[in-house]
């Protein structure tokens, strides 16, 4: 079968390798798509501790191709969608129903599906794969996947006051699912860097937005009466960007950090401020068996806003091109048809 092959930073070929077969409890699946995101996009431009090199991707739909012995939930020809992972549910954080933290995480991770073909793992087959319902198209239907760490993330944001004013800081698909998400829950604005980006995403939102590069803490300030944020989003993983955007966050404030960041990654944050102000700075990751099944309601009742995410369509054998155009941030998501 053809499959994707990050062989290092910066170059992937499409090559013949031999198909998968599912061992108990798991099903191959034939790819109808796979879309990129920033996690890919990561691994392309300098390797990722995650997904390491050799067939990557891991947002799907498909057909069920064969069927391991022993799986009574799926039989071939069966449409299908799911998400990457599930959890163990047996480890030190799965006991705690802290499922995203699970410690086997990875050893039960759906990874090349930029291919023909990908194993869905047992684990996955029994917790987070689905029949895919007939109003999802299979272009979309593998949203579900970053959606449901949106989900996640507005979960960890807890209770939210009415007209609450939110940032999200980015212009990726990440910030605009967090301005589709959020929208009718406050006032929200989407800051960033490049016009171009803050235009598409005020298109395809609604939402408003300002500059991270020009009066960024004059106007935010403006924009929220000089009280700051209620409510900051990263979705950039830049520090200089966070570092701006804690500088605006309102007392009672509260900071997430979802954007995934290196090793060893610092902030400097008053913690005079902190203190007196009551301002929360809370973490981010993944997504757990209920953010997931949200996000497949959400893409239902909003399945209009979040398709538009998915800027081109390309073929396997042109992956490269789909990440060049990722890294020039003149696609948000692209569709890959293997
Ligand atoms: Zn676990």
């Amino acid at each position: 079968m053809r499959a994707a092959i990050l062989r290092e930073p910066g170059r992937i070929v499409v090559e013949d390798i031999p198909e998968p077969e599912p061992d108990e409890g798991e099903v191959v699946i034939r790819v109808r798509y796979a879309l990129t995101d920033g996690t890919d996009l990561k691994a392309y431009l300098r390797g990722h501790h995650l997904i390491g090199y050799g067939p990557f991707g891991h947002e799907y739909s498909g057909i069920v191709a064969k069927v391991g012995k022993g799986v009574e939930k799926f039989r071939e020809g069966d449409a299908v969608m799911g998400v990457n992972t599930a959890p163990c549910m047996e480890c030190h954080y799965c006991r705690r129903s802290m499922y995203n933290l699970c410690e086997k995480l990875t050893e039960n991770m759906v990874l090349g599906t930029y291919a023909e073909y990908v194993r869905i793992p047992a684990q996955v087959v029994k917790i987070n794969l689905f029949h895919k319902p007939e109003d999802i198209p299979f272009r979309v239907a593998p949203i579900i996947e970053p959606l449901a760490c949106v989900v996640r993330g507005v979960e960890n944001l807890g209770e939210m006051e009415p007209g609450s004013n939110i940032l999200v800081v980015g212009t990726g698909s990440v910030a605009t699912m967090f301005a589709i998400l959020l929208k009718d829950r406050g006032q929200v604005f989407v800051a960033g860097r490049r016009e171009e980006a803050l235009k598409r995403i005020q298109e395809l939102t609604g939402v408003r937005t300002l500059s991270t590069e020009k009066n960024f803490s004059e106007e935010a300030m403006d924009y929220t009466d000089g009280y700051g944020f209620d409510i900051i989003i990263d979705a950039t993983g830049a520090t200089e960007a966070m570092q701006k955007a804690l500088g605006v966050l309102s007392k009672g404030g509260k900071f997430l950090v979802f954007s995934g960041v290196g090793k060893g990654t610092s902030l400097s944050i008053d913690i005079h401020a902190l203190h007196y102000g009551e301002m929360s700075i809370v973490g981010s990751f993944h997504h757990t068996p209920d953010s997931v099944r949200r996000a497949i309601d959400i893409l239902r009742e909003k399945r209009m806003e979040l398709e538009a995410l998915i800027t081109h369509e390309l073929p396997l054998e042109m992956i490269e091109e789909a990440f060049r155009l990722m890294m020039e941030r003149k696609a948000l998501k692209v569709a890959i048809r293997p």
